[in-house]
């Protein structure tokens, strides 16, 4: 901290390729890939550790796509997820030979169907079908439901399927579902499986072959005292029911969450005689998800501190929302000048992070062994309004 000045989130580099090798482990001899979903952690020293040892990558926008790339990913190890590519991206995807594009919908299909043709060359697709199956977890991340933006219904996706076989620029892989993330149990996985393993069924039936199965990431982890998801129990139950097609898996939170801490100190202590409040130097646009999804993160002392004040602490940033929080009622002995290590915090921390009340992005440190690297610099405050422009009249 000393060396890298608060707030800081710190990565174990160990953890991450534990994380990835356990899922690309449990499938033994069966074919598959294990794409890393880049949205979850992109940073370059991330995604390079993955490149590494063997990773494929769920991209969802060119600036991801390039980030692999330039990690030493391959693009044909990607796999091109979201509900809105544009044909610029789809044509850089094309160019670096994406293993998949993931198609959302009819005019989505259109779209890369028609970039392909202007290249003249085939797109390697799936459909992302809806499997209308309940995630069972926060509504914001819930993708699998009719309500949902995401995917297109598992009534009409044989129709696209027929589409797509009849087009000579596109080129059917398979099939790719995604019900949503920080899902703690494997039934709604299960069932949404049977009901994509139905469909292959049709299709197979009307003469489309579908030779891979994407399905999705999702899996939850341990954030407070969840019983979560035996990630060897979860893959061989799909090896038992899918064959031999090839799967696809898209783990973004299981890969990163638990190898990252966020790290902040105590700038003031300030109670009144309903509340304590640790008033923080980290904040909501440094880590949302405690405000954003009410989610919970546990908070350790980096140094126990005997000498501070015992009390039921919320941990309130500088930010002008009282939204502005990153825990609350957590029992700590605390003192002006601590820092705590918010646990977790890998996952939709750095990259859900923003400029909110003109404050630099944080700095990001990888450990390795007994090393450790700067692996994004702070951003400076020049940084802030370098691509801003006055009107000079
Ligand atoms: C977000 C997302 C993932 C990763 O989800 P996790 O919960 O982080 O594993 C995978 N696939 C798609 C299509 C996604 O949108």
């Amino acid at each position: 901290m000393v060396a890298y000045g608060s707030p800081l989130y710190v990565y174990s580099r160990s953890d991450v390729e534990r994380n990835w090798l356990e899922f690309d482990q449990a499938f033994g001899s069966h074919p598959h890939l294990v794409c890393y979903a880049v949205k979850a952690n992109s940073n370059i020293a991330v995604l390079n550790t993955l490149a590494k040892i063997g990773a494929g990558f769920d991209i969802v926008s060119q600036g991801e796509l390039e980030r692999v790339l330039v990690a030493g990913g391959q693009g044909n190890r990607c796999v091109f997820s979201g509900v809105a590519k544009t044909a610029k991206e789809i044509k850089r995807a094309l160019e670096v030979g994406v293993r998949c594009f993931n198609v959302e919908s009819a005019s989505e299909l259109d779209r890369i169907e028609s970039v392909a043709k202007s290249l003249n060359t085939q797109a390697p697709i799936s459909i992302r079908v809806n499997p209308n199956v309940d995630a069972k977890t926060h509504p914001y991340i819930s993708t699998g439901l009719k309500e949902n933006k995401f995917g297109v219904d598992i009534d009409d996706a044989i129709n696209l399927y027929q589409r797509a076989q009849n087009s000579e620029y596109l080129n059917i892989q398979g099939l790719d579902c995604h019900i949503g993330s920080q899902i703690t149990e494997v039934s709604p996985f299960l069932d949404a499986l049977d009901k994509v393993l139905e469909l292959i069924d049709q299709l197979n039936k009307n003469g489309i072959k579908i030779s891979q199965l994407d399905l999705g990431g999702g899996i939850g982890i341990v954030y407070d005292d969840e019983q979560t998801i035996d990630i060897q129990a979860y893959i061989d139950a799909i090896i038992s029911k899918v064959g031999k097609i090839e799967i696809i898996l898209e783990p973004g939170r299981s890969i990163v969450g638990n190898a990252g801490i966020f790290v902040t100190k105590v700038e003031f202590i300030k109670q009144n005689s309903e509340h304590s409040f640790a008033i923080i130097d980290g904040a909501m646009n440094d880590l949302l998800r405690p405000s954003f999804y009410n989610a919970y993160h546990q908070v350790l002392p980096v140094n126990e501190n005997s000498n501070g004040i015992q009390a039921s602490w919320d941990l309130v940033g500088p930010i002008c929302e009282t939204g502005d929080f990153l825990a609350k009622d957590r029992a700590l002995s605390l003192s002006q000048g601590d820092y705590l290590a918010v646990m977790s915090a890998g996952a939709y921390g750095f990259t859900m992070s923003s400029n909110y009340n003109s404050r630099p992005r944080v700095a990001e440190v990888m450990v390795s062994g007994d090393q450790h690297y700067l692996v994004r610099e702070r951003e400076t405050i020049q940084d802030l309004f370098n691509k801003e422009h006055m009107i000079n009249d």
